[in-house]
């Protein structure tokens, strides 16, 4: 009995030192780390980041010592932009801290002309080297698009996302109340949007078509915090 416990206590040890939560990592990333990276290694790290956020197992984001290691300049890996949603906390949603990825929020996560410019700085002039577009489960952005609702400003974002709401065939009542249409509106919308930048911003393209950023397509559950990436 004795024995069973002690192998019992060793595979313990051994699982916290292999299959740990603790992520080592530098406080800042500098020039010569953000150059060794690639958008496949930033996809793998934003995937593993998103792994332990499902999983309650953030690392520490050592807010006090990254501040100050950030005051001289950021080299970041990646630029998320989001639905501005409260349930989606993008940073924490791939475990990331101060100095890793630009985020761009907006209702729907549509992309419009200072998205784009933002996206362009951060591809070209600040070096990262993926730009991931998320759209989440349940969008309100989404269901006022599917039921054409019309206040205000809102009306003319909302506007952007309706052609996604049109592409989407195969159901009858095309409105918020049909949960799967609206998972296909949201679907679409994204994929679109990853369209629409290639299409829309000469530099991103180039960049992209150079192997020097990829654009990807991702899907945020609430229910369990995976974010499921598109084709
Ligand atoms: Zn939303």
């Amino acid at each position: 009995m004795k024995q069973k416990l002690s192998i019992v206590a060793v595979c313990a040890v051994f699982f916290l030192a292999v299959g740990g939560t603790t992520v080592v990592r530098a406080l800042q990333p500098d020039k010569a780390a953000q150059d060794a990276l690639t958008a496949d290694s930033v996809l793998k790290d934003l995937k593993e980041g998103n792994k332990r956020y499902q999983e309650a197992k953030n690392s520490d984001l050592e807010i006090e010592a990254r501040r100050k290691a950030a005051q001289g300049g950021q080299f970041p890996k990646a630029y998320v932009l989001s639905c501005v949603d409260s349930r989606v906390p993008v940073e924490t949603v791939f475990d990331q801290s101060i100095g890793d990825i630009f985020v761009g929020r907006v209702a729907g996560n549509v992309e419009n002309e200072d998205q784009m410019g933002s996206m362009e700085y951060a591809a070209a002039v600040a070096g990262i080297k993926l730009i991931v577009v998320m759209g989440h489960e349940a969008c309100g952005a989404v269901k006022g698009a599917c039921d054409d609702v019309k206040l205000g400003n809102l009306s003319a974002l909302l506007q952007k996302i309706r052609p996604a709401v049109r592409s989407v065939d195969g159901y009858k009542s095309k409105d918020s109340k049909d949960k799967d249409f609206v998972v296909s509106v949201i679907k679409n919308n994204v994929k679109k949007t990853v369209s629409d930048l290639r299409e829309r911003s000469e530099v991103l393209a180039g960049l992209e078509e150079e192997g020097k950023i990829k654009i990807v397509g991702a899907y945020y559950s609430l229910k369990d915090g995976s974010v499921t990436f598109l084709d």
